[in-house]
């Protein structure tokens, strides 16, 4: 492939275009940082003032640099929340959520193209995983809707479409572009990386020193129960998770917080919340979070989500033994803002 030879400088910090520019291209480092700063802009080559002709040129030549392309966005009258249907170089498609809240913008990414996992209930799941998105691909997203938006994005959430610690090296590449302070500038604690369990991946991002929000996937409070909608639950099961859960508290000195999708009669139950406080209280090492989300029904899976005073009570259940929690409040529910449904629906045709 042509791309692999040639440097893609969205992936890159601004330390290392400022070397490639110095070593490759035998030139001040001033102009790394122009370039550097153009890029996370997301300024088209033409549109870098500042720089010569020639380097403009010889930037088209010798480097990659794209910004995933909209090709729909949907806007909920509700909230103002944004969704957007990009299409990457290849023609693969994924998607993002942009959301207001009080506390300021956060935009939700998708990591991979499509998803391995196999999670039941979830759309992204459905045709498999395609491929693992680039550093570039994923920072891409946020510098494109920054752009569309004329808004400061100030958090991340790593909830869209795709498994990050599946996509560990490309993940971890993004935390650290995205959080340079030259560059977008969003706080390492003001991310949050979800996670289905994967173990060994729990483990290697507790000893990198990112000092990210550790979200992961539970759903479920006993092991049947939970690999019946999670595959993962067979190779990592919830004790294994709970423990790699303790060993990132210890590392980090972050609360972990906990997704919990409710289902109709599946985990929604009051022994259900029962059983969750009590495997959260003396399993997990830290003040933890739990948040509780109604499942969005996906029409390919046959699983319904819980009425709201299922959830309420569900979340009362928990709060009464001692456990933080809290029904998310549905962001874009005109959208269908849950992600991987977009993608789906385009990849159909529709
Ligand atoms: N792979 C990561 C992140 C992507 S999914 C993970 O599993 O955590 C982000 C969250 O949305 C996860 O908690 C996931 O289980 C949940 N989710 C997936 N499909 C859903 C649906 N149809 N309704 C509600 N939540 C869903």
């Amino acid at each position: 492939m042509e791309n692999t030879t040639k440097a893609d400088l969205l992936s890159m910090t601004e330390e290392e275009i400022v070397s490639f520019v110095s070593s490759e291209l035998d030139l001040p480092a001033y102009r790394g940082a122009q370039i550097y700063s153009w890029t996370r802009k997301g300024a088209p080559i033409d549109g870098m003032t500042d720089l010569p002709a020639s380097l403009r040129r010889t930037l088209k030549e010798r480097t990659v640099y794209r910004l995933p392309v909209i090709v729909k966005r949907l806007t909920s009258k509700i909230d103002g929340t944004i969704k957007y249907l990009f299409e990457l170089s290849d023609g693969e498609r994924v998607e993002s959520v942009f959301m207001k809240y009080e506390h300021g913008n956060t935009v939700c990414v998708s990591c991979q193209a499509g998803c391995r996992m196999g999670c039941r209930f979830c759309a992204s799941t459905l045709k498999g995983k395609r491929r693992d998105l680039a550093p570039s691909e994923i920072l891409g997203q946020i510098i494109a809707i920054s752009a569309d938006t004329g808004e400061r994005v100030g958090g991340v959430v790593m909830m869209g479409i795709g498994e990050p610690l599946d996509n560990y090296d490309a993940t971890v590449k993004f935390l650290r572009l995205v959080s340079e302070e030259k560059g977008p500038g969003i706080g390492l604690r003001h991310i949050s990386v979800s996670t289905c369990g994967i173990v060994p991946g729990i483990m290697k991002l507790a000893d990198e020193g990112l000092p990210v929000t550790l979200s992961v996937s539970l759903h479920a409070s006993d092991d049947e129960t939970r690999s019946s909608i999670m595959p993962i639950n067979n190779k990592y099961n919830v004790e294994n998770v709970l423990d790699a859960c303790n060993y990132y508290f210890k590392k980090t000195g972050r609360r972990i917080s906990f997704e919990y999708t409710l289902i109709a009669g599946k985990n929604d139950g009051e022994e259900d919340a029962v059983r969750l406080a009590k495997l959260l209280k003396s399993g997990v090492k830290s003040t933890c979070h739990v948040n509780l989300i109604r499942l969005n029904e996906v029409k390919e899976t046959p699983f319904s989500g819980s009425a709201k005073a299922r959830a309420t009570a569900f979340c009362k259940k928990l709060n009464s033994l001692g456990v933080t929690a809290t029904v998310r409040r549905r962001l874009g529910s005109d959208i269908n803002a849950s992600c991987g449904q977009l993608r789906l629906s385009a990849s159909d045709g529709e």
